[in-house]
């Protein structure tokens, strides 16, 4: 007997996002609902014309049906075996799993791989998932089973991470917990460097996996300058800026754990190596305060708008930090800032560093515009999943 899903009906004309294969479908466009809803359940997308357009986990908010299949289907196991084989095809494609010198990479995006509400990066063996939504979780189970059959030996633990990330959580009671196997050794490497990576407690599911290409760059510039790296984290760039023989690097956090994570990295690949220091401090104040000390700057702050009502605020942050910087590089620096928050676009976001850089009055060139690696694949439909932006900009 075929599978009965509540029908979503949407309002006229609100049906063209997702005939586009946007995998979106937002509380506003919805006219009526036909049947029960709970989080978590898969649901029928009907246009107001009863056109099928998805089949989707349903959850209460904003965005509230995530579609995983624009066609219709009953997903069983082999429908999410089959996306998680896919994703991992794709990375091998892109030389994960051969290369000695990397075995940290980010396995499924989400929307880029077409898995809404699924985050799952690997970490030398051990898979850190992150749902963001109550259907993502429910199915823990498949993607455990699916992630052990496609990966096969490679895979010794999966590390469920989503108390954090997941909403609507009453109902579910969710655990930050190991699905399968258990706490391994957590060093990986990544371009050859070492870092110690704490899941369980770090941040995100433990390490910015997306600044990988990005570090490689600072790689490369860093010969004989004077690095600071500012949101410093886990201390990515700051390792890398060593590799890459900077005279001294200066890692900031406002965390004293991120600081003590950056000094046990640093240690790891640099022992005894007195170019480097960690300092918490806030980014605001230590800014103040940086006159002609550095010759190449980093700047990777946390997103400062996670939604879109705070976006002007999280303008003038961007701003802020990057007049500091403008104002007080050296001569023949280099400046390397980003965003990661998704509701600031690209242009608004240059905007930003453009009128820092005009109040400071200095000459700047763009040196490179960078954003998320491969491994973080933006579906071409769902423009929205492009979220990290990087300039590069040499201050004459
Ligand atoms: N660049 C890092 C990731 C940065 S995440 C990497 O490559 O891994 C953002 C970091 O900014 C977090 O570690 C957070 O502790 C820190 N942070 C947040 N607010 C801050 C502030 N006001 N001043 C300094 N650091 C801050």
């Amino acid at each position: 007997m075929a599978a009965e899903y509540t029908r979503i009906v949407l309002k006229s004309g609100k049906d063209q996002s997702l005939k586009r294969f946007h995998p979106w479908v937002f509380s506003g466009a919805i006219k009526k609902t036909y049947g029960p809803l709970n989080e978590g359940d898969l649901v029928e997308v009907f246009s107001n014309k009863d056109e099928f357009l998805g089949l989707g986990h349903y959850q209460v908010g904003s965005i509230t049906v995530r579609i995983i299949s624009f066609v219709k289907t009953e997903p069983d196991y082999d429908f999410w075996k089959s996306k998680i084989q896919k994703a991992w095809e794709y990375r091998k494609v892109l030389g994960f799993g051969q290369n000695e010198k990397i075995n940290v990479f980010r396995l499924v995006h989400a929307e880029g791989d077409g898995l809404p509400g699924l985050i799952i990066d690997f970490y030398n063996g051990t898979a850190v998932m992150q749902m963001h939504s109550v259907g993502m979780y429910m199915i823990r189970g498949i993607l455990v089973k699916a992630l052990r059959e496609v990966l096969g030996d490679r895979l010794k633990a999966v590390y469920n991470k989503s108390v954090k990330t997941l909403p609507g959580k009453a109902a579910i009671e969710p655990e930050d917990e190991y699905l399968c196997g258990e706490k391994a050794e957590p060093e990986v490497l990544e371009n050859g460097l070492k870092f110690n990576i704490d899941w369980e407690a770090g941040q995100k599911t433990g390490f910015f996996i997306d600044q990988r290409e990005n570090r490689l760059l600072v790689q490369h510039y860093a010969e004989n300058r004077d690095v600071l790296n500012m949101f410093g984290y886990t201390g990515g760039f700051s390792i890398y800026a060593m590799q890459g023989g900077a005279k001294s690097v200066h890692s900031v956090d406002a965390s004293a754990k991120a600081i003590d994570l950056t000094n046990e990295n640093v240690g790891l690949n640099f022992p005894e190596d007195s170019r480097h220091e960690a300092f918490t401090a806030d980014a605001f104040e230590y800014l103040k305060d940086i006159q002609d000390k550095y010759d190449l700057i980093i700047l990777d702050p946390p997103a400062f708008a996670k939604h879109r009502s705070s976006m002007h605020q999280a303008l003038q942050g961007y701003k802020r930090i990057n007049t500091r910087a403008f104002e007080q590089i050296r001569n023949g620096g280099i400046l390397f800032t980003f965003s990661c928050s998704q509701v600031v676009s690209r242009d608004r976001f240059r905007e930003a560093v453009f009128s820092a850089a005009a109040i400071s009055g200095r000459t700047v060139r763009i040196l490179h515009q960078l954003t998320q690696p491969f491994d973080h694949p933006v579906n071409i439909y769902h423009p929205e999943g492009e979220y990290l932006k990087g300039l590069v900009l040499y201050v004459e």
